[in-house]
């Protein structure tokens, strides 16, 4: 291109391609690291991120094209570039589909070719007709508010004071004292229930470091990563009342594309103070970052799975090491990883241990045992009394059972034909609103067929329970009763968020008696009224093969449990279970998290499961299901990494276990996957090291079989992640690669984990073939 001299350099530039490494592009002089760019690749043009520069390349420089523009704004910083490095490294994703992706939608669009009018290029860029140039030049707009888009901007001087929260308890402003003093990198756990005041401490936290930042005349920003969007509107109201004076954001893929794009430039900038955000927001550019607050760190929704997988609550406390600052993780029933590291002392401990709401009561939890009472209609004779009562006394009630749907099966009575996803490898639901089958996970949907399609038998039936069957017996059972339903059924869309909001404010204002539900009711709604809580199906997941399941139903009981007596009247939580003596039932009663996570530790480290261990998830993405399985057969028959990490990291000599489970299909795209399940040392290592008392979680690098050492590569103690490419342009890279990477300068990443997933998909559950 006209411009470019043969003086110049050589950039290195990050492309949402699936390529392990940057693209070598001639750079223009004023190309810096950080800028974002528009490159030639192939026929079209995208935007890349200038990652390095250099004078040399590997390639031919002939054959090298230039960069096409450099954009004004806005620039990276070097943490950020970091981050998703580091992130690209550990969750073995293509760096450039791991850090574009996480730039908003507008930002990392081609601007349209300038028009043809005699200016300079880049101002054409900057003021350019494409709503992305409008967003590019609403950064410029935050510079003239006296804020330089790339500097640190200055305090605002005539900031408003916070306004004062409730006097702290003393253990909460030991909890704001040990977080606002803390000094470099400082991880955090603040543990307490629901209502023990650890958003206060938040509020605390961030006053104090923002105050603080004032004083010496500096900006500092502090963010917030709520697990679901719609988290944010209640707490960023809260934040806005307390902090009048400073600019409160919400950032999450909710937001239209253009607002999104605006509030991304203004965190960037520094305009904003405060950021709060889902997980998409851990890759936020902030350069004033002072304070990352995590809160429901445990929650599952804060990692992500479609696209770069990652694990936002991880990022966070790596990003908190990069940028030498504290990272609070707050939650009632934290991951158990992050339990371990607090006992361990990697994390500082904060608790929490008094209820700050006063009049909130703490339920009874009890068990119904199902040997004794079986159901009938999925409902157990003490539940129905306690609703029964409940009605009575003109109290409101809430069922809970985490399967939508009216039966997560169809079964033909004669033959052995059951509803299937023609996609995935799992069952497909029956929903009795609309007559159709359902995939849960692929969404693929069918009407009911009126005959069994095997055999033609037409006595089809809905096996077990969900939320549209549940609501029918209640219905029955109690006619008079005003009973509503809220699942992801009939709250998705415009129409069914209004239908949902308006569920949920007939249950505030008292008009619903019994609240039929899934996970969704249980998150965030402060349920005045709710004296009778009963949970049905619970044991579903305490039997699922998947390791964290046990953790998951006790923070989503724990929850549940959180919605009864808001109002501090007597109530009752019943569990229905066919194991009423296990331990998870047991603490819960107790409502002592310590106690289950100390039962579960205790068992992840006699099976070797982490965080005693580490467990890598192989994925492949392709057309076909074949084509998928055949990538991950290949891996598996050329698995000499997976087994020198296996054999070095679990059993000598062993073979690493691989299961083969579907994750997500669709129509053109089947994935699956093997976990692999490596690392952890040999459980004879493991018992030598903790006799030595070498404590924490990973003594792994401690004594493998040094003739495994000699006859194969030493492995690393990462995951190994290969995929398999067949999209777009990408067609033609068929033999995708075993992507395995050793990962110098990450030493303590211990602490950031990889998702793990064995034995079974963590979304289906099911499907599950061994497989040596
Ligand atoms: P959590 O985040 O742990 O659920 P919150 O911080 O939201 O708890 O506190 C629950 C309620 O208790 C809020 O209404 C909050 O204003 C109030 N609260 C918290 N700390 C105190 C305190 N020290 N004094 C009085 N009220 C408090
Ligand atoms: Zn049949
Ligand atoms: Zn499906």
């Amino acid at each position: 291109m006209d411009g470019v001299k043969k003086s110049d350099s050589i950039a290195r530039v990050l492309v949402d391609v699936p390529l392990a490494q940057p693209l070598d592009y001639l750079a223009p002089p004023d190309a810096p690291v950080g800028a974002l760019c528009v490159v030639p690749l192939g026929r079209r043009r995208q935007i890349g991120i200038v990652v390095e520069l250099g004078a040399q390349s590997s390639l031919d420089p002939a054959r090298l094209k230039p960069i096409g523009a450099v954009l004004p704004a806005p620039r990276l910083s070097p943490a950020w570039l970091a981050l998703s490095r580091f992130a690209a490294d550990y969750y073995h994703y293509p760096w450039g589909e791991v850090a574009l992706p996480a730039l908003p939608p507008l930002l990392r669009s081609v601007p349209r070719p300038p028009r043809p009018v005699v200016k300079s290029r880049k101002k054409n860029l900057a003021a350019g007709p494409a709503p992305e140039a409008g967003a590019v030049e609403s950064e410029s707009r935050a510079g003239q508010d006296g804020v330089a888009p790339d500097t640190p901007g200055a305090a605002p001087s005539s900031a408003a004071a916070p306004v004062a929260g409730p006097a702290l308890r003393a253990e909460q402003q030991a909890a704001v004292d040990a977080i606002a003093d803390a000094q470099g990198f400082a991880p955090f756990l603040l543990f307490g229930v629901t209502g023990s005041g650890k958003t206060e401490v938040y509020l605390g936290a961030i006053e104090r470091i923002l105050a603080r930042a004032a004083r010496h005349g500096e900006v500092a920003q502090a963010l917030v990563l709520v697990p679901e969007i719609n988290l944010t509107p209640q707490l960023q109201a809260r934040l806005a009342e307390r902090f009048p004076g400073q600019r409160v954001l919400s950032l999450h893929s909710g937001l239209p594309p253009r607002e999104r794009a605006d509030a991304w430039l203004q965190a960037h900038a520094g305009t904003a103070q405060i950021i709060l955000g889902t997980r998409t927001a851990v890759f936020a550019s902030l350069r004033c970052l002072r304070l990352i607050v995590v809160d429901e760190e445990h929650d599952g929704s804060l990692k992500a799975h479609g696209g770069a997988p990652y694990s936002a609550r991880d990022l966070a406390v790596k990003r908190a090491q990069i940028e030498g600052i504290a990272v609070v993780l707050g939650s009632a029933t934290p991951a158990l990883e992050t339990w371990h590291a607090a006992q361990g002392g990697r994390y500082r401990l904060l608790e929490l241990a008094q209820r700050a709401a006063g009049n909130a009561a703490t339920p009874r939890i009890e068990t119904v045992d199902l040997q004794r009472h079986p159901a009938d209609q999925g409902l157990a004779q003490p539940l129905r009394e306690a609703l029964e009562q409940t009605l009575g006394r003109g109290e409101q009630a809430l069922l809970f059972i985490n399967r939508r749907g009216y039966a997560p099966v169809l079964r033909c009575a004669s033959c052995e034909w059951h509803s299937r996803c023609p996609h995935c490898d799992t069952f497909a639901a029956f929903h009795k609103v609309g007559a159709r089958l359902r995939c849960h996970h692929c969404g693929w949907n069918q009407a009911v067929p009126r005959a069994c399609p095997d055999c033609g038998n037409q006595d089809l039936q809905g096996v077990g329970q969900g939320t549209q069957r549940v609501e029918e017996n209640v219905r029955r059972l109690w006619p008079q009763a005003r009973i509503a339903r809220i699942d992801r059924d009939n709250s998705q869309g415009v129409r069914g968020a209004s239908r949902a909001g308006a569920a949920f404010e007939a249950v505030h204002a008292g008009e619903v008696d019994i609240l039929v539900g899934t996970q969704m009711i249980t998150k965030g709604h402060d349920f005045r009224r709710v004296s009778t809580v009963g949970v049905l199906n619970a044991d579903a997941q305490l039997v699922a093969a998947d390791f964290r399941a046990p953790e998951r139903l006790f923070a989503v009981l724990m929850q549940v449990a959180g919605r009864a007596g808001r109002a501090g009247q007597a109530s009752r939580v019943l569990i229905q279970t066919r194991y009423p003596q296990h331990p998870l039932y047991a603490a819960l009663a107790r409502q002592s998290y310590a106690e289950f996570a100390a039962e579960q530790i205790d068992e992840r480290r006699a099976a070797g499961m982490p965080p005693f261990a580490h467990h890598a998830l192989l994925t492949a993405a392709a057309h076909t299901l074949e084509q998928a399985l055949d990538f991950l057969r290949r891996c598996a028959e050329l698995r000499q990494g997976l087994e020198a990490a296996a054999s070095c990291w679990s059993r000598p000599g062993g073979a690493p276990t691989c299961t083969l489970f579907s994750t997500r299909g669709c129509r053109d795209c089947a994935r699956w996957a093997i976990a692999a399940c490596c690392a952890g040392p040999s459980r004879s290592t493991r018992n030598r090291s903790e006799r030595r008392g070498a404590g924490d979680s990973i003594p792994a690098r401690s004594a493998p079989d040094p003739r495994q050492i000699r006859t194969r590569p030493a492995p690393d103690s990462r995951p190994i992640r290969a995929r398999s490419h067949r999209r777009g342009s990408w067609q033609r890279s068929r033999h995708a690669t075993l992507v395995q990477t050793r990962r110098p300068g990450v030493e303590r990443c211990d602490r950031v984990r990889a998702d793990a997933a064995v034995r079974r998909s963590p979304t289906t559950g099911r499907s599950i073939r061994d497989w040596r």
